[in-house]
């Protein structure tokens, strides 16, 4: 059966033809593509077609798709009994891993989504502060948890309706929630700040200080293209939140692995008091973890009052995924480096391609990650990222697409690089470019 059967099929059975918003392709219009089957950077559609996939399932994937350790680890786990809902050796061996890789990890709690890791992180900082407010970036996406769904960046940003308040930074109690069905009350403990501007941050403390429990960030914003922060930005946010006695979370669901072995905290020297991870952490599997210091995590249940649980928490299939990537990573020597080259080298080649195609673009890179985006400048907070040409963008998703490369459908997203991804593959795709980016400008 061909793609428009099935998307007919799709949409009347789910809503947008979807399970997850932003591969419906609305931002770029469209028919999406159906996967049939991945291998290292490759996906294939449905009719066969083959595709550089660069969203590696929105960063879940770091060895690419199908990788032989992975897929035997799961095989494995999956013989031996899909779930029990008892303790397992092989998560205390993941939890092992992601304390020893990341410095500010003692303890782990493992769950099973990014939005579960920081639904709970945020309800243990409250617990551990014993107070209510929780100060969040514009642009960043924490999951869809209602008290997240603010301001928020990735599909949050396209496709809900709410959100209507323009937040006023230093005056601020109550924004609008960015979904019907956020009660205000859920929305209004959210305290809205821009990314890199400490000065919001600074003022929200002045006026709120003593009712905050925490300060949550993703410690390279990924989620409205790719935003690092300033120099001073994550340091800043350490000094604040220690001289007010609030946490410092770090969200790095999406950097937690993928910057380095020891995530963004490792990379920039910011210890956060707690950490949320997922997607590469379950090598592609459904898992999340939230994790920090043991004076802390010692406050979750059973040991603590804190109350936290899931059937399917630390699901043998999926920290059998997560343990064969990390031990993949960790096993390498110099893998990181090798990535992080990879990927400078492909953000070069994209810029130099946009030079020559006359196509006003700038392109960040950090670990194996890129953002792209059609404005002259890097962005650095959520307005100068949605001041991007998403007009232009769209035209260049689908003509890279035609050209076999297969970019996130919406302008927001991040490039998601493999270990899978060689200079031959990566050549690919910045030949694709030279084309695509004339057919953006045009
Ligand atoms: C993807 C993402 C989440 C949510 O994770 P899910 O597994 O989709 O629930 C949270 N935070 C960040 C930074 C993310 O990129």
């Amino acid at each position: 059966m061909e793609t428009p059967q099935w998307w007919e099929r799709a949409r009347r059975v789910m809503p947008g033809g979807v399970n997850s918003p932003v591969r419906a392709f609305r931002a770029v219009g469209g028919t999406p593509v159906f996967a049939a089957r991945g291998e290292g950077p490759y996906v294939w559609d449905v009719s066969g077609r083959r595709y550089v996939d660069l969203v590696q399932s929105w960063g879940a994937l770091i060895l690419g798709h199908a990788h032989p350790a992975v897929v035997e680890a799961v095989q494995r786990a999956a013989a031996s009994g899909t779930s029990f809902g008892m303790p397992t050796t092989a998560e205390v061996e993941l939890a092992e891993l992601i304390a020893s890789a990341l410095p500010s990890v003692e303890m782990v709690r493992l769950v099973n989504s990014g939005t579960e890791a920081v639904m709970s992180a945020v309800r243990l900082s409250r617990a551990a502060t014993g107070r209510r407010y929780v100060v969040k970036f514009e642009g960043c996406y924490h999951g869809h948890s209602d008290a997240m769904l603010v301001k928020a960046g990735s599909g949050a940003a396209l496709y809900s309706a709410g959100g209507g308040a323009a937040p006023t930074w230093a005056g601020a109690t109550s924004v609008s929630p960015a979904s019907p069905g956020v009660s205000p009350g859920a929305a209004g403990e959210t305290l809205l700040a821009r990314y890199n501007h400490l000065e919001d941050v600074e003022a929200l403390f002045s006026r709120w200080g003593q009712e905050i429990a925490a300060v949550i960030v993703e410690p390279v914003a990924a989620n409205m293209g790719v935003v690092l922060p300033k120099p001073g930005f994550l340091e800043g946010l350490r000094a604040i939140t220690r001289r007010n006695g609030s946490l410092l979370i770090f969200d790095e669901v999406i950097t937690g692995f993928r910057v380095g072995w020891s995530g963004a905290q490792g990379r920039f020297g910011v210890q956060p008091d707690l950490t949320c991870l997922g997607k590469i952490m379950g090598g592609g599997l459904p898992a999340g973890a939230y994790a920090g210091r043991r004076e802390l995590m010692e406050l979750v249940a059973p040991q603590g009052p804190v109350y936290q649980a899931g059937t399917l928490s630390g699901n043998p299939i999926a920290v059998a995924a997560g343990l064969a990537t990390l031990r993949e990573l960790q096993r390498e020597e110099g893998i990181y480096e090798c990535l992080e080259a990879r990927a400078r080298r492909l953000a070069d080649g994209l810029r130099q391609a946009a030079k020559e195609a006359g196509a006003c673009v700038s392109v960040v890179q950090v670990g194996a990650m890129l953002g792209l985006s059609f404005r002259a400048q890097a962005p650095q907070d959520f307005t100068e990222a949605q001041e991007g040409d998403a007009g232009a963008y769209a035209r260049f998703f689908h003509a890279m697409l035609e050209r076999g490369v297969h970019l996130a459908p919406a302008m927001l997203e991040a490039i998601f690089l493999s270990t899978a991804h060689d200079e031959r593959v990566t050549g690919e795709v910045t030949e694709a470019a030279r084309a695509a980016f004339a057919a953006a400008a045009g």
